[in-house]
């Protein structure tokens, strides 16, 4: 969602003759967009910041946006008083003004401090301009925030209550992203599934996507399990631009954790969501995020957990040691886990999960999967794209020109080869056939 909220805060300093640069010496104003979800995100922050100090012997603006800025408006500017301006995630539609205040103040007193944490009554997205660019596989924002308030969590409190936007926004904005390109777009929102936007939820909302022309490939995230209904399920049999792969957090699989995590869903509510799902797509990869060390998280706990990964086998999963966050009810809970202990349970989680991410991605080799092609790879040649399961496929091309022409199209790939974060392969030989056949007429 940071990738989506830069893009679109490059696209609202547009009009007032902003460009973004990848290169942070050559800007005028550098925005850091921040997360605020565990300890280790937040503290990156003031490190960067650290870094970037010097540069305001430049003249150049310094600005923190994202969950950080909400949180720690006045602690950043208390630690880093040579911030110029702290802002919202709800309110960076108002950058320009802030950006124009925050120079006013700095002519007048060679010092600015300009903090724009509210939750505006208006709706960021109703001040955006339309989308100026797009890559293959793009981000729409559809849903933010969060009413759910698991017990671990800061997302309620810095992205606010949940949201919403109407359909015809999103189907407006998906339209401008195919325009400018886009093959792909993934549905982005802390709890996209909860999305009410359409009297028939995230289900009519991917329905009425799939119609638009060009549109080949949907995914959605993140997704709640309370909020995974039937007519959800079934979109993943209905629509095949909807890709065969579901991120779908779970945290723990112990029903005693979840209960004290205040997630209102067992294992067996999970395991029941699974079986329905691949009944609905039997081809269906699955990924989750996992917590271990959560406060109460006993041995028999945890093991919980690895059986619940055994039973359902992963293509993929994000997994993270639980990080005490200021102001969250599992913050003040007594029964807090050691370090060391939350470090060897994460170990032999993750060390269970790179196992079945490798299994799955060997299951592929010798199969002719459909590719979109994203980006240029490091070696000479290569390009990367992913599989409709979200693997990483990289190929090598002839040469450039060939890499180039591949570069936003989905191409069928003979799989060669299987690692632990990604899959090589050739482009199918009669495809390479056809389209050299097809060069000279095209030149
Ligand atoms: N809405 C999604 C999750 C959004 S937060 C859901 O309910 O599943 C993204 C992930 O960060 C969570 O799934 C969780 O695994 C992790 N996370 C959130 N708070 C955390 C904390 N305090 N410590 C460790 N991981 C956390
Ligand atoms: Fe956080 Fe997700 Fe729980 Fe909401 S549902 S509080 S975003 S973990």
């Amino acid at each position: 969602m940071n990738v989506y909220d830069s893009a679109r805060m490059a696209d609202v300093m547009a009009p007032v003759g902003y460009v973004a640069t990848d290169v942070a010496d050559d800007a005028d104003l550098v925005i850091l967009n921040t997360c605020h979800i565990r300890e280790k995100a937040a503290e990156k922050v003031y490190s960067e910041l650290g870094r970037l100090r010097p540069k305001k012997e430049d003249g150049t603006m310094i600005a923190v946006a994202g969950c950080v800025a909400q949180a720690e408006g006045d602690e950043i500017l208390r630690r880093a008083p040579y911030v110029d301006l702290v802002v919202g995630p709800q309110s960076y539609h108002r950058l320009p003004k802030l950006v124009a205040d925050a120079t006013a103040e700095n002519k007048s007193s060679g010092r600015s401090r300009v903090v724009d944490t509210d939750f505006p009554a208006e709706s960021k997205f109703d001040f955006m301009p339309a989308v100026q660019s797009s890559g293959p596989s793009a981000f729409l924002t559809i849903q933010e925030g969060c009413d759910k308030f698991c017990a671990f969590c800061v997302v309620p409190y810095t992205r606010g209550g949940e949201f919403s936007r109407p359909v015809e926004a999103v189907l407006t904005e998906a339209d401008q992203l195919v325009g400018n390109g886009a093959t792909e777009i993934t549905l982005l929102g802390q709890n996209v599934n909860a999305y009410h936007g359409d009297d028939q939820g995230l289900a009519g909302l991917i329905r009425k996507l799939a119609n638009i022309e060009g549109l080949e490939r949907i995914r959605y995230t993140t997704s709640h399990p309370r909020d995974m209904n039937l007519d959800l399920i079934a979109v993943h049999g209905e629509i095949p631009e909807l890709m065969p792969y579901l991120h779908l957090p779970i945290q723990s699989g112990s029903d005693a954790i979840l209960a004290r995590m205040n997630r209102k869903h067992g294992a067996d509510d999970y395991l029941k969501i699974i079986d329905a799902l691949r009944v609905a797509r039997p081809d269906i990869a699955l990924s989750s995020d996992f917590i271990v060390g959560h406060p109460g998280e006993s041995d028999a706990d945890f093991e919980a957990t690895m059986a619940l990964i055994k039973k359902v086998e992963y293509a993929q999963a994000y997994s993270f040691k639980y990080s005490k966050r200021p102001g969250t009810p599992a913050s003040d809970m007594d029964d807090q886990i050691p370090e060391d202990v939350k470090s060897e349970r994460l170990a032999a989680l993750q060390n269970l999960l790179n196992q079945q991410q490798i299994t799955f991605n060997e299951q592929t080799v010798g199969s002719s999967i459909p590719v979109l092609f994203e980006r240029r790879g490091k070696l000479p040649n290569q390009i990367v794209g992913r599989s409709p399961y979200m693997q990483a496929v990289h190929v090598s091309c002839v040469d450039a020109a060939a890499a180039d022409r591949y570069l936003g199209k989905i191409m069928p790939v003979r799989i060669t080869g299987a690692f632990a974060n990604s899959l090589a392969g050739n482009l199918d030989d009669e495809v390479v056939a056809e389209t050299t056949k097809m060069e000279p007429a095209r030149a």
